[in-house]
């Protein structure tokens, strides 16, 4: 009886399990050199790889990006000249537009995943990577990166930068298509966010947080759970 309250929701005490998101199998990941990389004995797949100097090259990177999308997102992406009329527009200029042209629905999108997401994705890299270079990382670092995931999947500049390509060929024929400097620095930006995940090590991220204060919060918790049951 004792038993089953006790032993369910238990966080596991070994960090090190993991299960192999390929084929399930569960093992223990060894202690890596950075650089090195651990793999699935049964299926090959990569468990993971200790980056070198990851957070640095993570801030590095983050705070590129950071500066790339300010500009990104003020100066003008495209111009347009029909009959000498001209006209030139931003990111955020051309949700408008949308709006004002009853698509609500697609300016909602565009905002969403070309103007949000990136925005929430570069500031919750900037504020874990800081977070986790303090010696002890606060709480909120790990609440940051549960949800950082979710801006990443929303975060489609690269997409938005395919559809304006297809839409650039198209008008091609019917007016002269001024590129703007957001276009060129958005693809910048592309590369940057690109690499900006490939550099960061979220396991190195989580292993600080809890040696800073995972120890002692389950330490406590387990004593709770005695004091409840005895
Ligand atoms: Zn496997």
């Amino acid at each position: 009886m004792r038993l089953s309250s006790q032993v369910y929701n238990r966080p596991i005490a070994d960090a090190a399990l993991i299960a192999c998101p390929q084929c399930d199998l569960l093992q223990r990941l060894p202690e890596l050199a950075p650089g090195a990389s651990a793999r699935c004995p049964r299926c090959d797949k990569e468990l993971w790889r200790r980056r070198e100097d990851s957070l640095n090259r993570t801030l590095a990177l983050t705070l590129g990006a950071a500066l790339l999308y300010v500009v990104a997102n003020s100066v003008p992406m495209l111009g347009l000249t029909i009959v000498g009329r001209a006209a030139s527009t931003t990111v955020i200029g051309g949700a408008e537009h949308l709006w004002q042209d009853g698509q609500q629905l697609v300016a909602m999108l565009v905002l969403l995943t070309a103007v949000i997401a990136p925005a929430l994705q570069i500031g919750f890299m900037l504020a874990i990577v800081l977070g986790a270079h303090r010696e002890r990382p606060p709480r909120w670092v790990g609440t940051l990166l549960r949800h950082h995931p979710a801006t990443r999947t929303w975060s489609m500049i690269e997409v938005m930068m395919l559809g304006v390509l297809v839409a650039l060929v198209k008008i091609a024929d019917y007016a002269t298509v001024i590129p703007g400097m957001a276009l060129f620095v958005l693809w910048v930006l592309v590369f940057l966010l690109a690499g900006m995940q490939a550099s960061f090590d979220s396991r190195e991220v989580w292993e600080r947080i809890q040696w800073a204060q995972g120890g002692a919060r389950r330490d406590s918790a387990r004593d709770r759970m005695a004091a409840g049951t005895s």
